[in-house]
C-alpha cells in the first residue's frame, strides 16, 4: 500500500487529502501532519474574529473545481441569507472545509487509510535509495513515506531590513501577526504600528477595533496604497486572449489592461475590475511564457500595482476601514522604516517619507508586522525549510518566490535533480505560477497533485502485480 504524506493541514493539505482519499481506486495510506490543533482551517480560516470576511464571494470559493456552487450551496444551507455575492466570514469557510473532510471520511472505501498527525515536521530525509523519505516530528514521532507533499502554506513574513535589526528581539514586537502567543497587554489608547498596507493590515486594523482598541493606529507601506474594494453582483467579461495570443512583455499587458478599461469604461460595460479578473484564467500561463527578464521587470514595477487591484476587500470591510481613516484612527503613512528604537516610554519609529529626503519620527507602543507571507525559501528562517535548505534536497528559485520544482510540482534538489518522493503545493508554488494564492487555483492544485500521485500509485500497484 503507497503511503502518502501531507505536511501541513491548512487548505491546500486537506484538500490534496481529499482528493486522494475520493479519487484513489488502489490501497492508499494517506497521512495529514499539522502543528496546531485543527486541521483544515490555517492561518486564513482558523480565524476567530467574525469582521474577517472572505475576499472572494460565495459563488467563487467552492473547494472543488468540477463543482462550482458547491460552497455557495453549503453556505445557504447554514444561513438563507446568503446570495452568491455574499462575502462570508472566514471562520465558516473553516468549518466548510472541516466538513468536506469528515464527510469525505465517512464515506471513504474501505482500502484507504486515514490518518492524522499533530505535531511540527523538522526534518525530512531521504530512505532506501531515495525512494522513500522519512519524516521526523518534533514530538518524537516518525513516518515512513512513499510521497511527501509540503502544503505549508502562508509562512510568517520576513522582517523588514532596518539600521538597528536588534529591535526584533523586543517583546512589543510581533513578527507573525498570525500567531496565537501572547504579548505584554498594552492600554487601549496606546498607538501601534502596523508594518505593510495590504490584506493582513486589514485584518489587524479590524481585529483591534473589535477589541476596543482607540489608540492611533499607523499603518505603513513604500506606497501606502490599500487593497481595493469588490463591487458586488458584477458581471464576468471573457477571457480576452480566448483566441488571441499573450502578451509578450510587461509593457505589452500594460497597454492591454489599458485600452481594454477604456473601452469598457466608455461604453458603461463594465469596470477596471473586470478588466483586470477577465486576464485571472490566463495569469499563470502569462507568467510561464514569460523569460526572466519580463517577470523581473513585473515584480519591479507591477507587482504593488498589480496586488492592489487584484486582491480585493469585500465592500462590508472597506466601509469599516473608511470609518477608521476618516475618524483619524487609521493613519495611512506612505514612506520607507530606517529604524526602530525602543526606549522608556515606547518605541521611537524613523521613517523616511515617500516623495521626501527629511526623515520623520513618532512614538508607538507596539509594531506588528503586516507583510505577508514569505517565501523566499534561501532565507527563510522556517524550521524544517532550513533543514530542507541545509540538505541540499531544495532550492530557491530566481526571484526568492519559492522553491524550484518540476511541472509536475516534485522539489528538484540543488544538484538540478527532480525528486521522485517530495513535491510542493499552495502559496509556495508562487515561483512557476506567479497566481498560487487563492481557493480558486488551489482547489485546481489539490485535484491535480492528488491525480499525478495516484498515478504514479497505479504505476506502482500494477508493476507489483505483474511482478507477483
Ligand atoms: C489572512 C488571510 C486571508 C485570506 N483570505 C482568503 C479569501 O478570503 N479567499 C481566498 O481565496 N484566499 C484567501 N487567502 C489565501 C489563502 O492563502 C488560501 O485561501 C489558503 O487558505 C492557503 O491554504 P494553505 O493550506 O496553502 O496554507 P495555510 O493556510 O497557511 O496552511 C498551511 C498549514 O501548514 C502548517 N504547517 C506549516 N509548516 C508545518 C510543519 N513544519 N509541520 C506541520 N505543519 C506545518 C501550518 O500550521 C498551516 O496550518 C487568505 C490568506 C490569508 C493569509
Amino acid at each position: 500500500m503507497m503511503t502518502i504524506a501531507i505536511i501541513g493541514g491548512g487548505f491546500s493539505g486537506t484538500m490534496t487529502a481529499v482528493q486522494l482519499m475520493r479519487k484513489a481506486s488502489q490501497p492508499l495510506k494517506v497521512i495529514l501532519i499539522e502543528r496546531n490543533e485543527r486541521i483544515a482551517k490555517g492561518v486564513a480560516y482558523g480565524t476567530l474574529c467574525p469582521l474577517h470576511l472572505l475576499n472572494v464571494p460565495a459563488k467563487d470559493m467552492s473547494a472543488f473545481p468540477d463543482d462550482s456552487q458547491h460552497f455557495f450551496k453549503w453556505a445557504k444551507d447554514q444561513d438563507a441569507a446568503v446570495t452568491e455575492a455574499t462575502f462570508v466570514p472566514r471562520m465558516r469557510y473553516g468549518a466548510y472545509i472541516e466538513h468536506i473532510l469528515n464527510d469525505t471520511l465517512s464515506h471513504k472505501a474501505p482500502n484507504i487509510e486515514f490518518r492524522r498527525l499533530h505535531g511540527e515536521v523538522k526534518n525530512i530525509s531521504l530512505v532506501n535509495d531515495g525512494k522513500q523519505g522519512r519524516i521526523e516530528l518534533n514530538n518524537g514521532e516518525e513516518v515512513i513515506a512513499d510521497r511527501i507533499v509540503l502544503a505549508l502554506g502562508n509562512l510568517a513574513p520576513a522582517n523588514v531590513r532596518i539600521k538597528n535589526p536588534q529591535f526584533y528581539e523586543s517583546k512589543n514586537y510581533v513578527r507573525d501577526s498570525w500567531s496565537k502567543e501572547s504579548r505584554p497587554p498594552i492600554s487601549a489608547d496606546a498607538p501601534i504600528l502596523l508594518v505593510g498596507t495590504g490584506l493582513t493590515m486589514i485584518d489587524k486594523a479590524l481585529e483591534l477595533k473589535l477589541q476596543g482598541h482607540e489608540g492611533t493606529i499607523y499603518a505603513l507601506s513604500r506606497h501606502g496604497y490599500l487593497p481595493s474594494v469588490h463591487i458586488p453582483g458584477i458581471v464576468r467579461l471573457p477571457n480576452p486572449f480566448e483566441n488571441a495570443n499573450l502578451p509578450k512583455t510587461v509593457l505589452e499587458l500594460t497597454k492591454y489592461i489599458r485600452a481594454m478599461v477604456k473601452r469598457v469604461e466608455d461604453s458603461r460595460e463594465a469596470n477596471w475590475r473586470q478588466a483586470v479578473d477577465s486576464i485571472r484564467p490566463v495569469t499563470q500561463q502569462l507568467w510561464k511564457t514569460w523569460n526572466t527578464t519580463e517577470r523581473r521587470r513585473f515584480i519591479r514595477h507591477m507587482r504593488c500595482i498589480w496586488d492592489v487591484h487584484r486582491h480585493r476587500i469585500a465592500p462590508e470591510v472597506g466601509a469599516m476601514i473608511d470609518s477608521m481613516i476618516k475618524a483619524g484612527q487609521l493613519k495611512i503613512v506612505a514612506a520607507r522604516v530606517v529604524s526602530m528604537e525602543e526606549n522608556a516610554s515606547g518605541i521611537k519609529v524613523t521613517v523616511s517619507p515617500r516623495g521626501h529626503h527629511k526623515e520623520t519620527s513618532f512614538e508607538v507602543n507596539r509594531v506588528i508586522n503586516c507583510t505577508g507571507a514569505d517565501s523566499n525559501v534561501k532565507t527563510i528562517d522556517e524550521p524544517l525549510v532550513e533543514q530542507l535548505r541545509n540538505q541540499g534536497l531544495l532550492c530557491a528559485d530566481t526571484f526568492g518566490l519559492g522553491p524550484t520544482i518540476t511541472d509536475t510540482w516534485a522539489l528538484i534538489d540543488q544538484q538540478g535533480k527532480a525528486s521522485d518522493v517530495v513535491y510542493v503545493v499552495g502559496p509556495l508554488l508562487k515561483g512557476q505560477l506567479w497566481e498560487s494564492i487563492a481557493v480558486p487555483e488551489l482547489r485546481g492544485q489539490a485535484a491535480q497533485l492528488a491525480d499525478h500521485l495516484i498515478t504514479s500509485n497505479d504505476r506502482v500497484s500494477l508493476c507489483h502485480s505483474e511482478s507477483a
